[in-house]
């Protein structure tokens, strides 16, 4: 947590402290360790600050292992213009997918219009997993966290984009018999957001449903002709591909060469990869470690809801926000839509066995223990100082 007085109880000790917990001794002699990360893109600053990822790159040389950090191939071109270098992260960075994003290895999933995903060609190779999160919103399943880094990042662009970005229009929303041209055109005026598109030559509604927010305005302009639906079903659909997904990756790793950071900090809206900056919707709580994926997203989720929104940082964009105190729903869905529902990945990934929702908080220094703590030295008494 961020406001000790104390040294020893900063907010980078105590992410020592978290790492001592994790146990990086089940890391072996030469393991060749991938630490997943967002790395961003162009005006996006607001990543894991590379001072962190340093030290936790040191401890895993000091436990014997081969760092690497690595991330979707254009990130890692540019990751230098947002500070991260070979000599500043203190290992090299690596295309997770390859120079020309092609370094994949197939996974059969079949899962509604999916056959196969296209995992990440470097993720294979790794002997262990450290899958370093920031922990921020997304406008298709509601929360990024580690299962998105994973779920998303750790397969090639053409997989994110032609498979599982998507999938949720694999069950019908929109009825072409029922609607004419004219119709379309009345529904696409009909978003404030400018989401819908009609392409009138194909007689196609498309409803990109990662960019809605279900205002339903587009309902109500529908009323007479009852042409379009979405359900939870559609938007649920992102989020089991993404249980499925991380399933894939995580059981290519041994179970005890798998470990979590979730950076929960500069909490933004939406994605890091959007790559511009964004208002903090949530104040910064700290960084969570675990050897539980599907531990550590229920409890991040769980601090947000419980710290709630900064309500004056909300973008103008989120018009249809949903701020009555009453309505049972988490932060991110008052954002982005009662529909994207941020447990459902977890509840999801705790079906497919990758881990449990029950879990003990441990703080380490609690706000009790830094008080009784002596206070921080003056400049004079620090040692040695240099000029
Ligand atoms: S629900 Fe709202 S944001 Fe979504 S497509 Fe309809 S009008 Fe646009």
């Amino acid at each position: 947590m961020h406001g000790a007085s104390n040294r020893h109880a900063s907010f980078p000790n105590k992410l020592n402290k978290i790492i001592e917990q994790l146990d990086f001794s089940t890391i072996e002699k030469n393991d060749k360790v991938a630490v997943k990360m967002h790395l961003g893109f162009e005006d996006g600053y607001q990543t894991i600050p590379v001072f962190f990822i340093r030290r936790i790159v040191k401890k895993i040389k000091e436990a014997g292992g081969w760092p690497f950090v690595t991330d979707n191939p254009t990130a890692v071109y540019n990751a230098v213009d947002r500070g991260y270098t070979a000599e500043t992260c203190g290992c090299p960075l690596i295309p997770i997918s390859g120079v020309k994003d092609g370094y994949v290895t197939s996974k059969e999933v079949n899962f509604h219009n999916v056959d196969t995903l296209e995992m990440a060609g470097v993720l294979k190779d790794a002997d262990v997993l450290v899958d370093v999160s920031h922990v921020k919103g997304h406008n298709s399943c509601g929360f990024g966290g580690a299962i998105k880094n994973i779920a998303i990042g750790g397969f090639a662009a053409k997989t994110r984009w032609n498979k599982i970005h998507g999938i949720e229009a694999s069950i019908p929303y929109w009825d072409a018999d029922k609607c004419t041209p004219e119709h379309a055109k009345k529904l696409v005026e009909s978003c404030p957001y400018k989401q819908l598109k009609y392409d009138e030559e194909k007689h196609k509604l498309n409803l990109p449903f990662g960019m809605c927010n279900q205002c339903d305005e587009c309902l109500d302009a529908d009323k007479d002709v009852g042409c379009l639906e979405y359900r939870q079903e559609h938007f649920a659909l992102f989020q089991e591909l993404m249980a499925i997904s991380t399933k894939n990756v995580l059981d290519t790793f041994d179970e005890n060469k798998r470990f979590y950071l979730n950076f929960l900090i500069d909490i933004m809206p939406w994605c890091d990869c959007w790559g511009i900056p964004f208002p903090t919707v949530v104040h910064d709580i700290g960084v969570l470690g675990s050897r539980d994926i599907v531990a550590i997203e229920q409890a991040s989720l769980d601090l947000i809801a419980k710290e709630g929104l900064i309500e004056k940082n909300i973008p103008p964009y989120y018009k249809h926000a949903n701020l009555d105190p009453k309505a049972d729903l988490h932060p991110f869905q008052r954002l982005q839509g009662r529909f994207k529902n941020p447990y459902l990945a977890v509840e999801y990934a705790e079906k497919l066995g990758l881990g449990t929702r029950q879990y003990e908080l441990v703080e380490l220094l609690s706000v009790e223990e830094t008080s009784k703590m002596d206070p921080p030295k003056g400049v004079s008494e620090r040692a040695p100082s240099f000029y």
